[in-house]
């Protein structure tokens, strides 16, 4: 008797992991309108492309978005590692870190043999700065970056498990400047505008410095204090390990408590204040309005001084289109030189969402082949080829005996501009008709002509 997993596996059918999508060919003409628009704004903006791998050490995540942050806590995806593979993975760190820095303590990078799926694009681009000694190579490195994210979240419409981010990083030596912030916040206006969105909102804040960030931490801690027994567990528990998570939790009576406390800038010092101030002067200068808002932080450890949201879109909930801030510490704190930095991440997705299909321009078939019968079929598929070496888009149905009307159908919902007829009367005269499926007009065509008249058409 056959055994039993035979027929499990002849009867499962499988089903995308869950907060995944597929991208079917239908949407692909959105992302690539949305991926080479980016790249031609960032590269106007003296932004160059990098590509990391999509996991890296786990400790990479821990040590800069900070343990207590909710994605290292609850969303790192694992992936666990063979122990030869992670043997020699841990020397080569060792040795890279200690010949270019040296000591491995000063790293802290090397103790758990995990990887995990990236969760976002700057603990890795940081780690390839430095990795890669980009410090020595400019001043000051714009980098860009376009690709998956995976965080283990639970999914909803606008938050996925796997999604994907545009993201840049401007990392260097001595460039903290006011200007550099509003040059990215300008350019992440700009790529938004670009994609076809203008009901968005920019809001901004500092965190200042590292003691700052204490000083408003503390300050947070005393106005929750009195009501913590009213917040909600997670935030009881965030209260101690990470306060300014608090401000962003979307239980509603945690919510009631935060809309209620009032903030200033007086956990920043007189130098934070000014920096945020010329921020803030820096962005009115390009005319770009934005919101102040003291209870924007970003619960990632490695934020300091600016950091902002573009927010809106129609989006409902989840209404962040997008994110960055100030990281000035970071660098340092991964065992590189002391540069500081600033950047942002777009959510794809979410863009997407907020655009609607129907506004991105739907890249469609410039002609379609329609061939009446067996020797027009193999016609066809020459004549096909023939115009697709010109650079213009043909296809046709592979249906040898395929009537008039069903590959008109066809045609038409392949959104082909031209329809090239191959019947038997054409094919005696050598020549096709070509039909306009705007206009309905036709003409009769050589086939030597073919590629000329489509290119002539089409321009
Ligand atoms: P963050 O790295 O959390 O600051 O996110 C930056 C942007 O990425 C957000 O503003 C969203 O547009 C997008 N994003 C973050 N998390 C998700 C998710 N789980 N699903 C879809 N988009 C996301």
């Amino acid at each position: 008797m056959p055994c039993p997993c035979i027929f499990f596996y002849m009867t499962k059918q499988f089903s995308i992991p869950r907060g995944t999508s597929d991208i079917l060919p239908a949407m692909i003409p959105f992302w690539e309108e949305i991926e080479s628009k980016a790249k031609d704004v960032l590269k106007i903006y003296g932004f160059s492309e990098i590509r990391t791998p999509i996991y890296e050490d786990i400790n990479l995540f821990k040590r800069s978005m900070g343990q207590t942050s909710d994605v290292v806590n609850k969303q790192l995806l694992e992936v666990m590692n063979s122990p030869s593979r992670v043997a020699m993975d841990q020397k080569g760190v060792e040795q890279v870190h200690s010949e270019i820095y040296g000591s491995q303590e000063k790293t802290g990078l090397v103790s758990e043999n995990t990887y995990a799926l990236r969760p976002e694009g700057t603990a890795s681009i940081v780690r390839s700065y430095i990795e890669n000694r980009l410090d020595a190579k400019e001043a000051l490195s714009k980098l860009f970056y376009i690709g998956p994210m995976f965080r283990g979240e639970r999914p909803q419409k606008g938050r996925l498990r796997q999604f994907h981010q545009i993201g840049v990083e401007a990392i260097g030596v001595d460039t903290a400047s006011p200007y550099l912030d509003a040059e990215v916040i300008g350019l992440g206006v700009r790529l938004l505008q670009e994609f076809g969105l203008s009901g968005f909102k920019l809001k901004i804040n500092s965190l200042g410095t590292k003691e700052d960030k204490e000083n408003f931490s503390k300050i947070l801690r005393d106005r929750l204090k009195g009501k913590l027994a009213h917040l909600c567990e997670d935030c009881q528990s965030r209260f101690d390990r990470n306060v300014f998570r608090v401000l962003d939790c979307k239980n509603s009576s945690c919510q009631a408590i935060v809309d209620a406390l009032e903030f200033d800038d007086q956990h920043l010092s007189a130098e934070s204040r000014d920096y945020f101030k010329q921020v803030r002067e820096a962005v009115a200068s390009l005319s770009i309005a934005c919101e102040y808002s003291p209870k924007l932080v970003r619960g990632l450890d490695y934020y300091t001084h600016t950091v902002f949201e573009f927010v809106g879109g129609g989006l409902g909930t989840q209404d962040a289109l997008g994110a960055g801030g100030r990281y000035n510490g970071l660098v340092s704190d991964l065992g590189g030189p002391a540069a500081d930095a600033v950047g942002f991440a777009l959510g794809i997705e979410r863009i997407l969402l907020s655009i609607g299909e129907k506004s991105l321009s739907d890249k469609k078939l410039d002609s379609f082949m329609v061939a009446l019968g067996e020797t027009a079929y193999k016609r066809a598929f020459v004549i096909t080829d023939f115009i697709r070496k010109s650079n213009i888009s043909c296809d046709f149905a592979h249906r040898p005996g395929g009537s008039m009307k069903s590959q008109m159908r066809l045609a038409d919902k392949r959104g082909a501009r031209y329809v090239l007829i191959l019947g038997e009367d054409e094919e005696k005269n050598h020549s096709v008709v070509i039909k306009d499926m705007s206009t309905g007009d036709q003409e009769n065509v050589g086939w030597d002509e073919v590629v000329e008249v489509l290119k002539r058409k089409i321009k």
